[in-house]
């Protein structure tokens, strides 16, 4: 077709099989690791689902909404391919059915097809094709590293793997990799691996047209030798085409596991590349956070209070961010699930919910639910000189708990759970500008990268390394009331970051209190293993003075 492949760009395909959960877009993010020093790397993630972006869904439903830089709502994968490559994404790399169709549709309405049947094949594999030659070509790739979402045989992503099978035939084999990343059990009954439900995926994989050329075994141990004959035999691969994915202390750990596999050295042989993999400093990090893991030199304890508590791939940036804190000061970060709703409903008090830990965070949310237990949780760690840290959410009922309780001002409240039987008295937290009034819920938020304006000699200015300019990404809906910032300020609270220009508030510290931060930002997104982000860094160091292991 036209489009296709003339530049240099060489791709490589990530498919999963037999199960879903297995790690594949840290596999992916890992791979890219072992080739980013010399080449630039373009991750691309294909989503079978309707949404156009996952926005809109319950963080339950699907993991965290990451947030890019250029204010795409993306899947969390390009959480893994930003920590792993030290790469900015942009939306557009992250391609779902629900972009697909929409162009679909729309070129049907213009006219495009004018006398043609719209068909999935060729049209929507045509659309999926045109969007990834297209950032071959925009971004100039080296390598694009493509993940296809969900299980082989899922069918709301069999286009997608058409799309990729139909492109090997266009750019040729030796310019495309698949590698196919499946699970290799060890039943507890026969205590051994078994090779069975590889064969079986690897079958199926096939009968889409796709031959893989590296088969990734997950499985709780190194593969065993006979194991890796039989899958190259079975699933027609070379045997040293087979590599371990063991389970592992980290998932940083990832890139040096294949590495020993010789993955990099079988990837540029099969298409022609070289890029060292540069991972001494890597694998420094590495082995802090596996001897945090393992045989820890000290340890605090943070407590996360949110609603979304009965999965830990909602707060997925935020519970790396603390590891990467904790790699950094020689410390095992652990983590305290708190349920707010449960607080709520009193069957545990904060003093007991609280009972021990070094820190708190209240990390960002959305609604009603659970919102008064982490008022609760706020007062307490205010009132306690126990460290805290408030994020999005966190930062806007740190101000409500302070209004209400420092200020005075009873009643005070945010206007998300305004119910017109009972107005707010003090609307502390109010609409921004331009949002009140939109009828469109997705990809409306004030989104992705802004400056903040840091006030000189606070405690953020330290925290940031004396920078009076920063450069964080958000994503909400609103924000603290400009007609209360003077009412606030004038009972101790200390606004330190706003956007440039603007009244509107980014950072809120007490500067009395040992710990006390508070931003509309999530820091956790832009944290990774060689940089945490500083203010996990200066949370987890208040926390272990508290501790006195500082
Ligand atoms: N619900 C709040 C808002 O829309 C906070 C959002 C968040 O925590 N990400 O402003």
């Amino acid at each position: 077709m036209s489009g296709a492949n003339k530049n240099k760009t060489k791709y490589i395909v990530v498919t999963g099989g037999v199960l879903s959960g297995l790690g594949k877009g840290v596999a992916a993010a890992s791979i890219g690791r072992l080739l980013c020093s010399r080449l630039k790397i373009v991750p691309i993630k294909l989503d079978g689902y309707l949404n156009t972006d996952p926005g809109t869904m319950n963080p339950v439903e699907h993991g965290e909404v990451f947030v890019l830089d250029d204010g795409g709502e993306v899947d969390m994968d390009f959480g893994h391919y930003e920590r792993f490559l030290n790469i900015q994404g942009k939306f557009g790399w992250n391609l779902t059915m629900g972009k697909v169709f929409q162009e679909i549709l729309e070129r049907e309405r213009r006219g495009d097809f004018l006398g043609k049947t719209v068909q999935f094949i060729p049209h929507a594999t045509n659309v999926i094709k045109e969007r990834i030659y297209g950032i071959a070509r925009e971004e100039n790739a080296d390598i694009l590293l493509i993940e296809v979402g969900g299980t082989v045989g899922d069918l709301e992503n069999l286009f997608y793997i058409e799309a990729v099978r139909q492109m090997r035939h266009e750019v040729g084999q030796e310019n495309m990799l698949f590698v196919h990343l499946t699970y290799v059990p060890v039943p507890s009954g026969v205590r051994e691996q078994k090779s069975k439900p590889t064969q079986q995926g690897v079958k199926l994989l096939n009968e889409f047209g796709i031959y893989p050329d590296v088969v990734i075994g997950r499985c709780q141990e190194y593969l065993d030798d006979h194991i890796k004959e039989k899958i190259a035999l079975f699933g027609n691969v070379q045997k040293e085409c087979v590599i371990s994915g063991p389970d592992v202390e980290s998932v940083y750990e990832i890139p040096l596991v294949y590495e020993k596999e010789g993955l990099s050295a079988l990837i540029h042989k099969k298409l022609g590349i070289y890029s060292p993999p540069a991972l001494e400093e890597w694998s420094q990090w590495v082995a802090a956070v596996k001897r945090n893991n393992t045989n820890p030199d000290k340890v605090v304890e943070i407590a996360l209070g949110g609603k979304y508590t009965a999965l830990e791939d909602s707060y997925a940036s935020l519970v790396e961010s603390l590891e990467h804190a904790g790699a950094h000061l020689g410390a095992k970060v652990q983590l305290r699930w708190i349920e707010t709703s449960e607080i709520e409903k009193g069957s545990q008090t904060v003093a007991q919910a609280l009972n021990g830990v070094d820190g708190l965070i209240i990390p960002g949310g959305f609604g009603a639910r659970g919102i008064e237990g982490k008022i609760q949780l706020i007062k307490y760690a205010r009132e306690n000189n126990l460290p805290f840290l408030g994020i999005c959410y966190g930062m806007q009922l740190a101000v409500v708990e302070y209004a209400r309780h420092v200020c005075g001002l009873e009643g005070a409240h945010t206007e998300e759970v305004e119910n017109p039987e009972h107005p707010i008295a003090h609307k502390v937290i109010c609409y921004l500008p331009g949002q009140k009034n939109l009828t469109k819920k997705g990809g409306t938020m004030r989104l992705g990268g802004h400056d903040v304006e840091i006030k000189k000699d606070s405690r953020a200015f330290k925290i940031y390394g004396n920078s009076v300019r920063i450069r964080e990404r958000f994503r909400h809906r609103y924000e603290v009331n400009p007609d209360y910032v003077a009412q606030l300020e004038a009972s101790g609270l200390v606004f330190s970051g706003k956007a440039p220009g603007t009244p509107i508030m980014q950072v809120v510290e007490l500067p009395e209190h040992a710990y006390f931060m508070a931003c509309q930002f999530h820091p956790e997104l832009k944290s990774n293993l060689l940089e945490p982000a500083p203010l996990f860094h200066a949370l987890v160091h208040a926390a272990l003075s508290r501790r006195n292991v500082a």
